[in-house]
């Protein structure tokens, strides 16, 4: 760990998206001594541990970046529609560089727990190389998709063969040459690993539980055009990623799917389908509102699916879905489905023949066992909660965070916990978090945090945690807005943590809106940060009207 410092005004976990901006923050504009640390060997959060192969963001590259810093913006040129992990990578490096920041980062350190010391009004951090440190302001920057989910399949031990989780790919790559894959999985990971994955090794078999909707990206490489005119339109693209419910940089149509006659609405699906990705999504209005909208572009889909898998096996069970399009994380692909056509492409159908267990040479299923070299897990992530809850958080107090976590997730904004003061939470549960594209969502967290802590020095305060009443009450206001949309009615989702066996069925993003979202931090901290503690004074609890006005983001 580099220096000797112990002691801290804040250190933050992770150097993400989030951790790094935050550092730049407290450490340049605020002044205070800062340290990150991070478990893994480089800066980068996700995209260190998502190496799996086709591993690429579906928001657009003019859009995953930060838009603090003009300069830095202008500075950076992305190669292609959506970034690929490894430019991503080098994107973020150039901006460590830019910012100076690799000096307070302790790479390869791990924290193993931390603690609020009531009496000292301090967070003393345990890491796995022995050290304790200390801080005023603990700052989680861990993700919400950092926590791999293993699924428990019997024999797994016994499997000759390799395997690997797609959040936690090698650093040096895995040969897939010649080798027999196969895949459980089909999620956003899934479908962008098995094109990939079919065209390097012998043969893949993909395992799919359950059947998934997935749109063209249609991603190309950018040409010097576009690449000037993002440049050139930086203040445009910045106030639309600001706005728009989800942080794109396209806005949602004003239209409704039944505003238009059938001919028409199939026209617009067409070009939606051609222009590609999540702006599909934002053809219509009502898709996430309403079951009946929903279900043109649902069926729109699956016909699409049906017309490109030849196989009539294959594409019944690839267009057998059983949810609404987009009520789970909709995926983008790069021939996803016509993978299937492929000769040495296989697909089984776990509804009809569950796994029964890994063998040595395998996987067996109630039908039949597959031969296999490699297993590949694209079974997703203990999300939102699971990076937290690791950390081995203990509050005021002696209370742990898994104990007060028990039924659920309970914070004010996503921000902060109760009985946890001083603890900030980038894109916490309960915030729009995972609905929005996140480098967005994290700039407003951590210029919120940065603010807050500024606020906090400026007025004397040494402490801050939110009232239980306002965790409650917002937690009753992510569920109502929630219940707006389609998005709490798929029972698999984890967006529930329905695919942790155990974890509590609690609806975790805020789907009012990034834009409805910012304007409601905003208007909690110019007021003085009704719904919280600051020292021992309780501010006003925040009123029903401060964020219950009918919200509905289209585009969640
Ligand atoms: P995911 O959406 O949770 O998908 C996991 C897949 O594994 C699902 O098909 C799931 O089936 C299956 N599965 C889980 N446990 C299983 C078991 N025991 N047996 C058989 N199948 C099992 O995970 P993900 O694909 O990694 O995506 C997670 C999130 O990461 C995305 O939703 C997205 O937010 C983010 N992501 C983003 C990008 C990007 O921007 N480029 C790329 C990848 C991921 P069920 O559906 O039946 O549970």
């Amino acid at each position: 760990m580099g220096g000797h410092n112990t002691d801290f005004d804040a250190l933050i976990i992770g150097a993400g998206f989030a951790g790094l901006y935050q550092l730049h923050l407290l450490r340049d504009r605020l002044g205070l001594s800062v340290r990150v640390i991070e478990a893994q060997d480089g800066i980068g959060g996700t995209w260190q541990a998502n190496r799996y192969p086709g591993a690429r963001c579906d928001s657009e590259s003019h859009s995953y970046c930060y838009f603090f810093c003009e300069e830095i913006y202008r500075a950076w040129e992305w190669s292609e529609r959506y970034p690929g992990q490894e430019e991503i990578l080098r994107y973020l490096d150039f901006v460590a560089e830019k910012l100076d920041l690799a000096r307070d980062i302790s790479l390869g350190v791990k924290v193993t727990g931390a603690r609020y010391d009531e009496s000292g009004n301090r967070w003393i951090v345990e890491t796995d190389r022995g050290e304790t440190l200390s801080c005023t302001w603990l700052i989680t920057a861990v993700g919400c998709l950092s926590s791999a989910n293993i699924p428990d399949i019997p024999g797994l031990s016994d499997f000759a063969g390799d395997w690997y989780h797609t959040g936690q790919w090698p650093r040096e790559g895995v040969d897939l040459s010649g080798k027999r894959v196969g895949q459980i999985g089909t999620g956003s990971t899934g479908i962008q690993a098995a094109p990939a994955i079919a065209g390097e090794a012998a043969h893949l078999t993909v395992f799919q539980r359950t059947a998934n909707y997935s749109v063209p990206a249609r991603n190309a490489p950018l040409d010097e055009t576009r690449k000037r005119y993002f440049k050139d339109h930086f203040e445009e693209i910045r106030a639309i990623v600001r706005r728009t419910p989800n942080g794109h940089p396209f806005e949602i149509a004003q239209r409704k799917v039944f505003d238009v006659d059938d001919d028409e609405r199939r026209r617009l699906y067409e070009q939606a389908w051609e222009t590609g990705g999540l702006r599909f999504r934002a053809v219509f209005q009502d898709l996430l509102a309403s079951e009946e909208s929903n279900a043109t572009a649902a069926a729109f889909i699956k016909e699409k699916i049906r017309d490109i898998v030849r196989d009539p096996r294959k594409a019944r069970i690839l267009s057998d879905i059983d949810h609404p399009y987009a009520a789970k994380r909709p995926p983008i692909d790069t021939e996803y489905f016509e993978t299937f056509n492929r000769d040495n492409v296989d697909l089984v159908d776990l509804r009809e023949e569950p796994i029964i267990r890994i063998t040595e040479g395998g996987i067996l299923t109630a039908k039949a066992e597959y031969p296999l070299d490699v297993i590949v897990f694209a079974t997703g992530f203990d999300a939102m909660t699971g990076p937290l809850l690791r950390l081995g958080l203990t509050g005021r107090d002696g209370v742990r965070l898994d104990e007060t976590w028990a039924a659920g997730p309970v914070t004010y904004l996503g921000l902060q916990i109760p009985g946890f003061p001083n603890l900030f939470t980038v894109t916490g549960p309960g915030s729009p978090s995972v609905l929005v594209n996140l480098p967005i969502g994290i700039e407003q967290h951590v210029e919120w945090i940065a603010d807050c802590i500024a606020f906090m020095r400026e007025h004397g305060v040494t402490r801050i945690e939110p009232r239980m009443e306002a965790a409650l009450a917002w937690g009753a206001h992510v569920e109502e807005a929630a219940g707006r949309t389609l998005l709490p009615q798929v029972p698999h989702s984890w967006y529930l943590g329905a695919n942790i066996p155990g974890k509590p069925r609690v609806f975790m993003p805020y789907t009012g809106g990034m834009g409805r979202y910012r304007a409601i931090c905003d208007d909690i901290a110019e007021r003085g940060y009704p719904g919280f503690n600051l020292d021992d004074t309780p501010q006003p609890a925040p009123e029903a009207r401060d964020f219950d006005a009918p919200v509905y983001a289209p585009g969640v």
